[in-house]
């Protein structure tokens, strides 16, 4: 049926966002050597693409890394909804910067039992999730990283799994949607947002994902991956980075702080940075870079101690 012929096309969007992934690292423009263990295929992209992941890989690492820093030595976890195919605990592992932390990954079972089949079946990865890990149901399970196979559709289901894999309400707690919540509809995805308000009393609720869904690019991309099978469901109603913030709080949130693309870019990438990404390749785009870089944005919600990892950025 339509149902899970859709369900299908959005697991379907994990294969194409990790070989992108994949394609800007192996180019140099962010440095992550775990990304290729989950690449069976791996593909070059064309620039303004690699460019579009770079500024997405620095965004989340950005406000990922905040997050860590600014509760060091303190217990915390970090909760991946639809973690799909994504590296960031292996990265972040193998950095030595989750010490204190417990990883939750959650993404539908078929995407959860394939990962962990590649983490089992890869020596260097199954070192990281660590030696005392234990193969779950579409999962695999440690004390310091938890692959989880459920549908964040049902939200009861979801809080019965993280509960039985040892989650605690009251510990800081970020929970990140990278391109995730916007393929779940109005409803489910509000439901999560609100879910995740109620249960956590000290969290984060970190969203990468488009915004301007009607103005030049937004409406292309929104053509794009409604061709796909995969529409953006919830930008029409979410359009603007008010329209962002005014969810969260609606939610349940107490505060938040968004930014796009391109005011990231501007503010926390430093020149040489800049310049050392101009000089992976040849790249003339710079008109539909920004443009990209305007419609796409990272919003940030918190609540009780927890303070923004995105404090110097506003609105
Ligand atoms: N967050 C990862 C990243 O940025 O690399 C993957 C992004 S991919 C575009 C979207 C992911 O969300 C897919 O892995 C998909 O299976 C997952 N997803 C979407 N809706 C879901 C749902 N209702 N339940 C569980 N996972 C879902």
């Amino acid at each position: 049926n339509s149902k899970s012929r859709n369900d299908t096309a959005v697991r379907g969007t994990n294969d194409n966002s990790i070989v992108s992934k994949c394609s800007m690292c192996m180019l140099g423009y962010f440095q992550d050597d775990f990304l290729g263990h989950f690449v069976a295929k791996p593909a070059r992209r064309a620039p303004l693409i690699n460019r579009g992941y770079y500024i997405r890989a620095k965004a989340v690492d950005y406000v990922l890394k905040s997050f860590l820093s600014a509760h060091e030595g303190t217990k915390t976890q970090l909760v991946s909804l639809g973690a799909g195919f994504d590296s960031a605990y292996f990265r972040l592992k193998s950095e030595g910067l989750l010490v204190t932390t417990v990883f939750y990954e959650v993404d539908f079972p078929e995407v959860t039992q394939r990962k962990s089949d590649m983490i089992r079946g890869d020596e260097l990865l199954l070192k990281l999730v660590g030696e005392d890990s234990r193969v779950v149901e579409n999962g695999i399970v440690s004390p310091s990283y938890k692959l989880i196979g459920a549908d964040l559709r049902k939200v009861n289901i979801l809080q019965c799994l993280l509960e039985h894999h040892g989650i605690h309400p009251d510990c800081p707690t970020l929970l990140l949607s990278e391109c995730v919540i916007t393929y779940m509809g109005v409803k489910s995805s509000n439901a999560v947002i609100r879910w995740a308000a109620e249960t956590f009393s000290n969290a984060v609720f970190v969203t990468y994902e488009q915004v301007y869904p009607t103005d030049g690019f937004g409406a292309v991309m929104q053509n794009h991956f409604k061709k796909l099978g995969t529409p953006l469901m919830n930008i029409q109603r979410y359009r603007t980075l008010d329209a962002q913030r005014q969810r969260y709080l609606d939610l349940g949130w107490t505060c938040v702080s968004a930014t796009d693309m391109n005011h990231f870019h501007n503010t926390l990438i430093p020149r040489e940075e800049k310049l050392r990404v101009d000089s992976i390749e040849v790249f003339d785009e710079f008109e539909e870079w920004h443009l990209k870089c305007s419609h796409y944005a990272v919003v940030c919600a918190f609540k009780g101690s927890t303070v923004s990892p995105l404090s110097e950025t506003v609105f």
